[in-house]
């Protein structure tokens, strides 16, 4: 069966397995048992590792409440030559 993501409004994200054609339904959280919607996701996302998860959860958290940077880290990244167009020939 296809693992879903739902979204509870108080609880946040959880997976759900159920047949496909039940996909687009609403879920109840296992929580607190508020109705969840379904989050759409591309496909396989519920098996990427936990590590490439955690990065999105944080990516997503800091979508809403952005870490204040004091100063920026790290070096500009080194300029790039042009590609060259494809119509040249070498
Ligand atoms: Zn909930």
């Amino acid at each position: 069966m296809p693992v879903y993501v739902f979204a509870c409004p108080i609880c946040g994200r959880f997976e759900l397995a159920r047949p496909m054609a039940r996909a687009g339904e609403a879920a109840s959280c296992p929580e607190c048992r508020r109705e969840a919607r379904r989050v759409y996701t591309p496909p396989n996302h519920a098996l990427v590792s936990s590590k490439i998860r955690h990065a999105i959860g944080a990516e997503e958290a800091s979508a809403h409440e952005p870490r204040v940077v004091s100063h920026k880290r790290g070096r500009p990244l080194p300029h790039r030559s042009e590609p060259s167009p494809p119509w040249v020939l070498h």
